[in-house]
């Protein structure tokens, strides 16, 4: 059975204090789940003591952005380099709000999923449709030309080397997640499109699912045939969500 992956997407909150006390309550419950990996992507200032605090634990850093560039003239940029030598290895591009409030458009996005690829990090492809793409049933159209973006750049191979997660803009953050079944449906349309090009890569691709997953509905998602685990943003913040969750996609 493949491993299932759950991140944490603290966005753009956290303190030194704070950050010190959720570790202190999540290590010990998220710490070494058998069949499960779990990583953690704090605001870039805090990277350093995050990587300290999970030191020698099997928990896993990452990032929630990243530049195209790998280094140069690109003042309040952070290169893929940099956060792999902040003990980093994943890192999230295209997310929605990325796309929605800084005008990352597919292109861009693509390039960062290369610049991770380049510096040996695991990027994580975020996709998914508005409510008004839905209600409209173009929900399958807009993840294809997302993921077409990625493949025109960078191909199968690359695309496969790193995560993709699905996450439907109108469940970000919102309280209203996708329902497990509305889930494997995109869920399995992205494997779909990845075997077109190359079956065993598609097999091998964890697909995560992301937009207000919460304890209490983690377990029925994750069990779905095409879900291989969660990125999880506003629960991540609370210890016994956090924990509750990632001990789902044990289960
Ligand atoms: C996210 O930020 O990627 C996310 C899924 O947020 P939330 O879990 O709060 O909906």
């Amino acid at each position: 059975m493949k491993r299932k992956l759950v991140i944490g997407n603290w966005k753009m909150n956290g303190g030194r204090q704070a950050n010190a006390q959720l570790l202190a309550d999540l290590k010990p419950g998220v710490a070494a789940l058998d069949g499960v990996e779990v990583a953690l992507c704090p605001p870039y200032p805090y990277l350093a003591q995050v990587a300290e605090l999970l030191a020698g634990s099997t928990l896993k850093l990452g990032a929630q952005s990243l530049s195209r560039f790998d280094q140069g003239a690109h003042t309040g940029e952070v290169s893929a380099q940099m956060l792999r030598e902040f003990g980093c290895q994943y890192v999230l591009v295209g997310h929605s709000e990325r796309r929605s409030l800084y005008g990352e458009d597919d292109r861009l996005v693509a390039e960062k999923f290369a610049a991770a690829l380049r510096a040996g990090l695991l990027p994580v492809l975020c996709v998914g449709e508005s409510l008004a793409q839905r209600r409209n049933g173009e929900t399958e159209a807009i993840i294809s030309v997302q993921i077409r973006a990625l493949l025109d750049l960078i191909g199968i191979q690359g695309l496969t080397s790193g995560v993709i997660a699905y996450e439907p803009v109108w469940a970000i953050g919102s309280g209203e997640t996708a329902t497990p079944a509305q889930a494997q449906a995109v869920h399995a349309h992205i494997r779909d499109l990845l075997a077109e090009q190359e079956p065993a890569l598609a097999a091998a691709t964890p697909i995560i699912y992301g937009g207000s997953v919460k304890a209490d509905n983690a377990g029925a998602l994750f069990a779905q045939a095409d879900i291989d685990g969660g990125l999880i943003g506003g629960a991540s913040l609370d210890a016994a969500a956090f924990t509750a969750i990632c001990r789902a996609a044990r289960d």
